[in-house]
């Protein structure tokens, strides 16, 4: 018997993670924290398993809301075997480390969490098996009851460096967890790949699934857009200030300026990045011969960047026009992007263009919808916005007729739905069952299980 159950991640874009109870072998499929939420709200309901065996954790990918949880989890049950892909392991060493000073300056004892050390996630980071693409390995549990193994493989999921699709095989059913995915190219990253044949169970994320893909151009051309809008901005002597997600956004990001530069869509300019970003841009440059990459030969490293972070006051942004890539890519408040946006918003011939998603409740949300002349409340303080505001999208997920193809390529007879909201379910739900009327089809909910 296969039972499944949501932990968080369902209904809503969350801290992804799902129970699989596969004859007796517990599989956690992911171990997000919420990317808005602080404390114990943050985390995945863990006690809706307290009875259950955990013998595996399988993690898609190392963004936040699906790795961050990963020491809590190993705290409450340090015998469970975590394994992701390689890559993957090589930058939860460096965001975890990271996250562990980020956690001291947001937690007070209120909060309920205990804050783990460098020293717990040293041990963590050791006991990780990693796997590499298009190689099965066993996840049977200490109380397996069936003779039959449980295999895994992971699958390039084409949405940042390590990136997995998670196939699971037993007794001939095949359930196949799309993790983030992305089928399109990104400037680094050529896109997804899915497992041949089949598959039973499908678990989809559904992020685009609101989201009308006519807004969402190629990268191309969206590229060709941000290009013309740095260059009205350059020309001005003013400077950029594009918030961006160290791990993914960042590097992609980076590679399609410099390109432009190359391509003399864009005159070059200085570029700042700085902290964790460079110390990932490197995990993407020693895998470029081991995964797929758009050019191998290409390294992020060898694009010249100035230290954001050695800068002695923010005024030095302004004395030659630049463009300052900084985190995080939501602008939440304390982070580079958000203190740099105040700023910016005072400053009449420079811009903030926006390159991702924003969560509603973040500040980022509310940046980047003010247009110039709009007043907003930042701290209690009303501020004029003076720069220009635009938002692009570069999207590293599927647009959402290709989260139906992928469901016409694996043609399975159970669909699970997760990692999108309310409306993103709806359209997608609705999509499957017109065209696909003999698919059994669930939306995942917080705590309710699904037998399989
Ligand atoms: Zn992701």
């Amino acid at each position: 018997m296969i039972k499944f159950l949501p932990l968080g991640g369902a209904g809503e874009i969350g801290a992804s993670c799902f129970y699989l109870n596969i004859s007796g072998t517990g599989i956690i499929l992911d171990c997000g924290m919420h990317p808005v939420k602080i404390g114990i709200d943050s985390l995945p309901r863990f006690e809706l398993i307290k009875d259950e065996p955990i013998d595996y954790a399988l993690i898609s990918h190392a963004h936040q809301d699906h790795l961050s949880a990963l020491p809590y989890l190993v705290q409450s049950h340090p015998y469970v075997r975590v394994i992701t892909t390689p890559q993957t392991r090589a930058i939860a060493e460096l965001t975890l480390h990271n996250s562990v000073s980020i956690l001291k300056e947001q937690l007070s004892d209120e909060d309920k969490i205990k804050i783990y050390t460098h020293e717990e996630i040293d041990l963590l980071i050791q006991s990780i098996e990693y796997k590499s693409y298009g190689n099965a390995f066993n996840v049977n549990g200490y109380k397996h009851n069936s003779d039959k193994a449980i295999t895994a493989q992971f699958y390039d999921a084409g949405h940042i460096l390590g990136s997995a699709g998670i196939l699971i095989e037993h007794k001939g059913q095949r359930i196949f967890y799309t993790g983030d995915i992305n089928l399109d190219k990104q400037a680094l990253l050529p896109g997804a790949e899915l497992p041949l044949g089949y598959v039973d169970v499908l678990i989809l994320e559904t992020t685009y699934g609101a989201t009308d893909s006519q807004t969402i151009l190629s990268w191309k051309n969206e590229a060709d857009r941000l290009a013309s809008a740095i260059n009205k901005i350059l020309i001005d002597g003013g400077s950029v200030l594009i918030p961006v997600f160290s791990l993914g956004k960042m590097q992609e990001i980076i590679t399609t300026l410099w390109y432009l530069m190359h391509r003399h869509k864009l005159p070059y300019t200085d570029i700042y990045t700085g902290g964790i970003a460079q110390k990932i841009s490197r995990v993407y440059d020693y895998n470029r011969y081991v995964v797929n990459m758009i050019d191998p030969e290409f390294e992020i490293s060898s694009i010249p960047q100035k230290d954001l972070y050695s800068v002695e006051t923010n005024e030095d942004f302004f004395k030659n026009p630049c463009i300052v890539l900084a985190p995080s890519g939501m602008m939440m408040e304390g982070t580079a992007s958000y203190n740099l946006a105040r700023r910016w918003i005072k400053q009449s011939n420079s811009a903030i263009f926006t390159v991702g998603y924003m969560e509603e409740s973040t500040p980022g949300f509310m940046f980047t919808n003010a247009v110039k002349g709009d007043k907003i409340n930042i701290n209690n303080t009303i501020e004029e916005v003076k720069c220009t505001i635009d938002q692009f999208r570069f999207s590293a997920h599927s647009k959402r007729e290709e989260l139906l193809d992928i469901v016409n390529r694996l043609n399975p007879k159970t669909i699970i739905l997760v990692h999108g909201d309310p409306q993103s379910i709806d359209w997608m739900g609705a999509s499957i069952l017109k065209k696909y009327k003999s698919i059994k089809l669930y939306q995942a909910e917080l705590g309710k299980k699904i037998i399989l």
